[in-house]
């Protein structure tokens, strides 16, 4: 029998992989539903400087706001600056 899982607390990018869950590093966007990390984040904003695709970023992270704080307040839906 399968139980219901309560919602994941996990934090992981979505474009590299990375685990965020226990670290404190700040930074980050939402680009459609993708949540990049500040690691992937500098090499990323290139690419959306090269296709003029700053519209599809949905939300960023505040000043001093971690990956896992923003990932969490995205996912709870109180977000979209
Ligand atoms: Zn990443």
């Amino acid at each position: 029998m399968n139980k219901c899982k309560p919602i994941s607390k996990r934090v992981v990018c979505d474009l590299c992989g990375e685990e965020y869950t226990y670290r404190k590093d700040t930074g980050g966007i939402l680009f459609n539903s993708n949540a990049v990390c500040p690691e992937c984040l500098p090499e990323f904003e290139k690419l959306i400087d090269k296709y003029d695709e700053g519209k599809f970023i949905r939300a960023k992270a505040t000043k001093n706001e971690t990956f896992y704080d923003f990932v969490l307040r995205i996912r709870s839906g109180i977000h979209l600056n």
